[in-house]
């Protein structure tokens, strides 16, 4: 077979050599140690946590090393692709404030090392694929998907493995030029296969979260380019990764399996390979054992969740720290201020056995990110979310600034802090008692304070209540009343002999809470009032008097 004239019958088009698309991507001038990383996820429309866990990794370890972090978007799976979906990567990315160095944005490229849309780069991928097909390494292979079906049910009758390899290539490989120009002349579809060797060697692959792989070295005939002429993932990945320089590939573990097609590519083309991080899978806890996160069942796969939930992005960084290295939390708590980007992340700390996401810990670690934030800087970041998914509670926080500050301070000053904020969503309803616009009684009453009690006890707050009071004295004019009223001043009076006591401070107390804040369970009710101002606090605890 003359594969020149095979390469040119395939590739009439294809005039550049393999040298001029090297020169056009020139070693990345980088100091000794920088990493180059990307990710490249699928336009889907998706955009799932595995994407932002991955996003991390590639993040950190470019940024330490003061290398590139890039994103370049993988859409050689036209079905898949969704119109608009690589803004809405770029923008959950921007979200949680992952920023790309070069790359895709939203109207083009940003960078040297482009176009960072893999469509958008047929023609490279063609000068390589022509180029194998010149060493007779690649080869047009005409089987139809009916043919492909019957060699899978052979295959899987005699128990053998899927693919197209070895004998099962032989009708393929063995076309002469002839009937490729003629077959193509008939309008017959074809892709182009790599040329397999028969062999039984093994390969040995250092993965840096792994360790040592050995795998059996590549034997299939695996597809380059598909009929369309587009590239499939394994050969756009390899020939990306070499001419975008990266360093290191960090992806899913699911593409452990496809390893050794990729380690066969880049040796055959001589270049250097880039050093493989596969992550572990994302898990969840259900009932005593853990399962693979799922699409379709688990909504806090998605990225979305967390942006419609409001979880800051830096409650979900550090989450996905403390998921990604073992030693992060031992980190933080010996460095409660720093910025976690001070954090030393490193790739040989990563677990392997599955990652898991477990949602009650990502609440208690927004809750102390939130505390560790200034009030101000809860009130931008709080209220930037509310322009997007509350715009009726944007609206009032945008409002009452001075008020809502305040009250984000409330209780923070504490020995112990309160620590009431979890996520922007659950802000909103736990800070609703704080504007009359949305303020609403949701508990009940204690079963102690009757509506006689509560009128009576009402009335006389009223009558005593000096807005200007401090927190003691104010405290001296509700235990006067509610020893008035018939009620224990130390709830263990009340406990001793509870027949002697109509109840104890502790039911007049939470009484008063619900009147001003709607809840039993809210903060210090002084300090509230002294949110609310005197009007407010008038205003409410009149309308329970009568
Ligand atoms: N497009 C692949 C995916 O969405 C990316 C794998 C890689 O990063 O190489 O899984």
């Amino acid at each position: 077979m003359d594969y020149n004239a095979l390469a040119d019958l395939l590739f009439p088009d294809v005039t550049a050599k393999p040298e001029d698309i090297e020169k056009r991507f020139p070693q990345r001038n980088l100091p000794e140690g920088a990493c180059v990383t990307r990710i490249g996820p699928s336009p889907t429309g998706f955009v799932h946590l595995g994407n932002l866990y991955n996003a991390l990794i590639g993040e950190r370890i470019a940024h330490q090393s003061d290398g590139v972090f890039y994103l370049r978007i993988e859409d050689t799976d036209n079905k898949r692709e969704v119109e608009g979906a690589v803004e809405t990567v770029i923008n959950a990315m921007n979200y949680f404030g992952v920023r790309f160095d070069e790359g895709a944005v939203a109207d083009g490229d940003n960078g040297n090392y482009g176009p960072y849309r893999q469509r958008q780069r047929r023609e490279i991928y063609h000068v390589f694929a022509k180029q194998l097909t010149e060493q007779g390494l690649a080869y047009p292979c005409f089987l139809t998907a009916e043919e492909i079906d019957a060699i899978r049910e052979q295959q899987t009758a005699n128990k053998e493995n899927p693919g197209i390899y070895g004998k099962y290539a032989e009708q393929s490989r063995s076309l002469t030029l002839e009937q490729i120009k003629e077959n193509i002349a008939a309008g017959k579809e074809w892709v182009l296969r790599y040329r397999g060797v028969e062999t039984d060697e093994y390969i040995n692959v250092e993965d840096a979260i792994r360790g040592k792989l050995e795998m059996p070295r590549n034997n299939m005939d695996f597809v380059l380019l598909k009929s369309d002429g587009i590239p499939t993932y394994h050969f756009a990945h390899v020939v990306d990764d070499h001419l975008m320089r990266s360093t290191h590939v960090i992806r899913g573990e699911e593409w452990l399996s496809s390893l050794p097609m990729h380690v066969e590519l880049f040796s055959t083309f001589d270049w250097k390979q880039p050093v493989y991080c596969h992550t572990a899978t994302l898990m969840k806890l259900e009932g005593t054992g853990k399962r693979k996160l799922s699409k379709r069942k688990d909504p806090e796969l998605a990225l979305s969740y967390y942006q419609q939930e409001g979880i800051s992005p830096d409650a979900i960084w550090e989450f996905l720290l403390t998921v990604l290295n073992s030693n992060y939390e031992e980190w933080r708590i010996a460095n409660p201020e720093a910025d976690y980007h001070d954090f030393p992340y490193s790739l040989s700390k990563m677990s392997i056995s599955g990652a898991l996401v477990d949602l009650d810990k990502l609440r208690n670690i927004s809750k102390d990110v939130i505390g560790r934030m200034s009030a101000e800087k809860i009130y931008e970041s709080w209220l930037e979310w509310c322009e997007c998914y509350n715009t009726d509670y944007a609206e009032l926080i945008r409002k009452y600034p001075e008020r809502t500050i305040k009250a984000l301070n409330v209780g923070r000053n504490a020995k112990k802090p309160r620590k009431d904020l979890e996520t922007w969503k659950q802000a909103c309803d736990f800070m609703s008692f704080y504007y009359d616009e949305t303020f609403k009684i949701s508990d009940e009453m204690p079963e102690e304070c009757d509506s006689a009690v509560q009128k009576e006890f009402f009335a006389k707050y009223l009558e005593s209540y000096c807005h200007e009071d401090d927190s003691a004295a104010w405290f001296d004019k509700v235990k006067a009343i509610t020893e008035e009223l018939g009620f224990a001043v130390k709830p263990k009076d009340y406990k001793n002999n509870p027949d002697q006591y109509k109840g104890s401070i502790v039911h007049i107390t939470n009484m008063l809470r619900i009147a001003l804040t709607g809840h039993a369970n809210a903060p210090d009710i002084w300090e509230v009032s002294h949110v609310l101002g005197e009007d407010i606090v008038r205003g409410r605890i009149s309308k329970l008097c009568f």
